[in-house]
């Protein structure tokens, strides 16, 4: 009984999170104001989300696709509302969880339920709702899925989290092209005005790096944030670690906050043999880390991830100096304007190209040096510096996008 009711869950968490995503992103304007607006209407749609049986069976009448999915449930109309009760218990997400946590991986579809029942018991802010739709956004091929993309990308937008929208959720989820505001920037903060705007970040003003943890408490509350100011004493460590990054067709995007490259399957980092998956890399400028109190001109954050969802960055810090010929095929290629992901034809790239010979490092734990600030992120900040020249540190399209160093606490830098 559980299990049916489980699965009679999914489906409706389905519709929920492609109509929680609709809602917020029917009214919505231009690209670059996307975020803001959803943000601000996050919390008034979550509500209206849950509010009642009928909203739900319109949106059946909406997405075609998922309404045929939810053909078989027609007669169970009268369950949604002990399923809601279900919900607010927290009783379906643990069935859910024990459910598939004895399945080695999930289809997107499952992953996107299990998201979406999570948004509905714990709401959108919660970190493991977040990481839920994120997990999603990573199990799925990017072609021919792109009902569950939409429904996650745009419940991770609506939460506060930075994600490109891509161009085909827009026939989904109706979006009307509106004029760009003169003099609004590329983080859309012409907005910023709004008494009611919700979480949104910047590197600066009153969304600053001082002012994440109101929206965001780990990043104020938080005991072993990045990045650091690495400096000695040292504590002598036997840990291994090693590449075996491999080429892929080129995928970059600028998400407003930095040019991130997401990395097809198979590029991987090993931490003592045991296989972390490469998932993106991307810039700051200048370094977060700062060596001995100084900054590099800018540093690459290579983001891994193993089986067990424990997060690993290596961080190449870049000096200037040579032309860096694996950043110019990058910024040839570079969309200037926030925006989804690209894939330039007949362009690949091997991350490789941006890594120094030796790998010796330093290392700490850390966190994500962006809101929410999760914790719990291994670093390894390499020894050897990388050559980028001066021009090519002035084309990155960001003038700073580097959080402040974070108090070290009860932690020690560890050093190969
Ligand atoms: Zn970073």
């Amino acid at each position: 009984m559980t299990r049916i009711i489980a699965e009679v869950v999914l489906v409706l968490a389905l519709l929920g999170a492609g109509f929680f995503g609709w809602t917020q992103h029917k009214s919505v304007g231009s690209s670059t104001e996307q975020v803001t607006e959803l943000e601000s209407k996050a919390k008034a749609a979550e509500e209206k989300l849950a509010a009642t049986a009928e909203e739900l069976t319109k949106v059946q009448a909406e997405a075609k696709e998922q309404a045929e999915a939810a053909a078989p449930l027609k007669g169970k109309a009268q369950e949604l509302d002990a399923v809601k009760m279900a919900f607010s218990s927290g009783e379906i997400l643990k069935d859910l969880d024990a459910n598939y946590s004895k399945q080695k991986g999930l289809s997107t579809e499952r992953q996107l339920g299990l998201a979406a029942v999570r948004l509905l018991t714990l709401g959108s802010k919660d970190p493991s709702t977040i990481a839920a739709f994120r997990k999603t956004l990573e199990l799925t091929d990017w072609k021919g899925k792109s009902k569950a993309i939409c429904a996650a990308q745009n419940a991770l937008a609506a939460a506060g989290e930075k994600v490109s929208v891509l161009s085909e959720c827009e026939g989904i989820s109706a979006v009307k092209e509106a004029p760009a505001k003169a003099g609004g920037d590329e983080h859309g903060k012409g907005d910023a005005k709004d008494a009611h705007a919700a979480p949104h970040w910047d590197y600066e003003g009153p969304m600053g790096p001082e002012n994440w943890g109101k929206e965001f408490p780990t990043c104020a509350k938080g005991k072993s944030q990045s990045p650091l100011d690495i400096k000695g004493p040292f504590e002598k460590v036997k840990v291994s670690i090693a590449t075996e990054y491999k080429n892929g067709p080129l995928r970059i995007l600028n998400n407003g906050h930095t040019i991130q490259v997401n990395v097809e399957p198979g590029s991987k980092l090993r931490i003592d043999g045991v296989a972390f998956d490469l998932l993106q890399f991307h810039f700051h400028k200048p370094s977060e880390e700062l060596m001995d109190g100084k900054p590099a001109a800018m540093v690459i954050h290579f983001v891994h991830k193993n089986a067990a969802g424990q997060l690993a960055v290596v961080g190449v810090l870049l000096k200037e100096g040579n032309e860096n010929p694996g950043i110019k095929t990058l910024w040839a290629n570079l969309p200037a304007k926030e925006g989804p992901e690209v894939m330039p034809e007949n362009v690949s790239f091997n991350p490789n190209n941006l890594l120094p010979r030796e790998m010796d490092f330093f290392s700490y734990e850390g966190s994500l040096t962006t809101p929410p600030c999760t914790e719990k992120v291994k670093f390894f900040i390499l020894k050897s510096q990388v050559n980028i020249a001066r021009e090519q540190v002035g084309a990155f399209p960001f003038k700073k996008n580097a959080r402040p160093v974070q108090p070290l606490n009860e932690r020690v830098i560890q050093s190969n």
